[in-house]
């Protein structure tokens, strides 16, 4: 039997947005600075994605998503869900046409805003990450998923990214 590595610990957060309506759904995971992340997830989530990703720990995860397993009837192409660090419901909207293994992606609405941008599946214990987004309003929701579709480059993305406002007004 092997040791599995555990880079964070499991732990139960019971005020965590998506257990108000599912129980299973008040766990998530404590950070190397203390700090507890991905309220939402089950404890069998957890438990996988507790062991970490390599390609996301430089960035100490502040954009690393977990993906879930809702119970929840998608159209064609959407999915899967995923949680990010704050608790938030993202969802995989479609492969990205342009960028090689992205999938355009949007948050729910949370905070007087959407988040939308470009994931990545890192194909290790479930985690998916953020390889650029925008935080925008309702009115902007649109013009926001059309931009990111037309990103043709990484380099594109990360200029989108950068500069809120270039294509929303
Ligand atoms: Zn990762």
């Amino acid at each position: 039997m092997g040791i599995i590595r555990r880079m964070m610990d499991v732990l139960a957060v019971p005020d965590a947005r998506l257990g108000a309506s599912d129980v299973t759904r008040r766990w998530g995971m404590r950070r190397a600075d203390g700090r507890i992340g991905w309220p939402g997830i089950t404890a069998v989530e957890g438990d996988r994605a507790a062991r970490g990703c390599d390609r996301c720990a430089s960035s100490a995860f502040d954009n690393a998503l977990v993906c879930i397993e809702l119970g929840v009837v998608l159209s064609d192409g959407a999915g899967p869900y995923l949680v990010d660090v704050d608790g938030t419901l993202v969802l995989v909207l479609a492969q990205h046409p342009a960028l090689s293994a992205c999938h355009l992606a949007m948050s729910q609405y949370d905070d007087g805003h959407f988040r939308v941008g470009v994931v990545r599946d890192c194909a290790m214990n479930g985690w998916w990450r953020w390889e650029g987004f925008r935080d925008i309003s309702a009115d902007d929701q649109i013009v926001a998923l059309d931009a990111c579709h037309d990103l043709v480059t990484h380099q594109e993305l990360i200029t989108w990214a950068e500069s809120p406002g270039s294509d929303v007004g």
